[in-house]
């Protein structure tokens, strides 16, 4: 079987080949994201693996299927880059990684609000400036305050059950009720109530159709003066013009982002010496109480290890014709 990786990072192809030396199919890695213009590469594979960052539209799926391409093999889990309904009317298959480290994740979006809350991230760099004011770097207890939680799954749950150490009061949106989660004391409720009631809001719901921009003007006007907001999600969920206008006045205080939604192009590739030509991403980057990761949340050696395996099994499952849940 042969497999072309696209968007290949060096981790990647670390991690992928150590995991396929229990399979020895034939491997061929590309630096480039996959688009209308790279697509052409994958003529003579069976499998193409993408990432986040490739588009994978209705053009993209017709040129794979007449190059004879048979699966989509996603080192993701999120799955909105790809038109699903173009894939199945056309016969690929495509495959995720449903799971591969939901602690990951929600550590990560732990990470970016303890950061936000105690300015970490200022404290850094002024401590390296010799500067040891502590002006402007006043947090507050997380104890007693309220975190809302929108989507309440696989990683949202994990992040629930770390925030619950803290003794926060927990409060959740999602179209269903994860047991876990109420087991852990958080209380599901409105999005009206959540954004009305939390200090910190943490997104963990796929981007779809409904959810695209669900942080919009109307929903951060309707929120506490002051919220903090962090984003592991998708960077769709959130309409960035209006983040800044909210920023701009103080109605939002803090905001933490590890995607943001024009990231292809951006995030994972070296531009310090280019110059950046989104000026609403250099805007957003003026904010003191702005913290923003490029689409590392996931990036842990576990999360790799699991990435990689689950990949060459879903390749696997092609070839001996053994379809897996993570198939789609
Ligand atoms: P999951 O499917 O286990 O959970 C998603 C939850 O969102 C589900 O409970 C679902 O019911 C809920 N949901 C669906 N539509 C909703 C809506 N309209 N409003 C509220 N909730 C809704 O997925 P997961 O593994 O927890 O991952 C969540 C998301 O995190 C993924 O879709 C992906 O976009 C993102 N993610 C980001 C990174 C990163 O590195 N930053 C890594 C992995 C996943």
């Amino acid at each position: 079987m042969k497999i072309a990786i696209f968007s290949t990072q060096p981790f990647d192809r670390d991690y992928l080949l150590q995991a396929n030396l229990a399979y020895g199919y034939e491997v061929v890695f590309f630096e480039t994201r996959l688009h209308l213009g790279t697509v052409s590469l994958a003529k003579g594979f069976d499998v193409v693996s993408c990432f986040v960052t490739d588009q994978v539209g209705k053009e993209v799926i017709e040129k794979l299927v007449d190059l004879g391409v048979r699966l989509l093999a996603l080192r993701s889990a999120g799955f909105n880059h790809v038109d699903l309904n173009a894939a199945h009317a056309l016969g690929l298959r495509v495959a995720r990684v449903p799971a591969y480290s939901p602690y990951a994740v929600a550590e990560f979006a732990v990470g970016l609000l303890l950061a936000l809350n105690r300015k970490i991230h200022l404290a850094f760099n002024r401590v390296r400036e010799h500067n040891f004011l502590l002006t402007g770097l006043l947090g507050f207890d997380l104890h007693g305050k309220t975190v809302g939680i929108i989507g309440t799954g696989k990683i949202g749950s994990v992040f629930c059950h770390i925030m619950r150490g803290f003794g926060v009061e927990l409060i959740g949106y999602d179209l269903v009720e994860n047991p876990s989660c109420l087991e852990d004391g958080l209380h599901y409720t409105t999005l009206a109530d959540l954004y009305a009631r939390a200090d910190i809001i943490s997104l963990h719901c796929p981007l779809i159709p409904p959810t695209h921009h669900l942080i919009n003007a109307a929903a951060l006007a309707s929120m506490k003066p002051g919220v903090m907001l962090i984003n592991t999600g998708r960077g769709g969920l959130i309409d960035t013009l209006a983040l800044i206008a909210a920023l701009k006045t103080g109605q939002i205080g803090a905001v933490g982002l590890d995607v943001y939604e024009k990231e292809e192009g951006l995030f994972f590739y070296d531009l310090s010496t280019s110059s950046i030509q989104d000026d609403v991403f250099t805007r957003l980057q003026t904010f003191p109480h702005v913290l923003i990761t490029a689409h590392q949340a996931f990036f842990t050696k576990e999360a790799l290890t699991h990435i990689a395996q689950t990949t060459l099994a879903n390749c696997q499952a092609l070839e001996v014709g053994q379809w897996q849940e993570t198939l789609i």
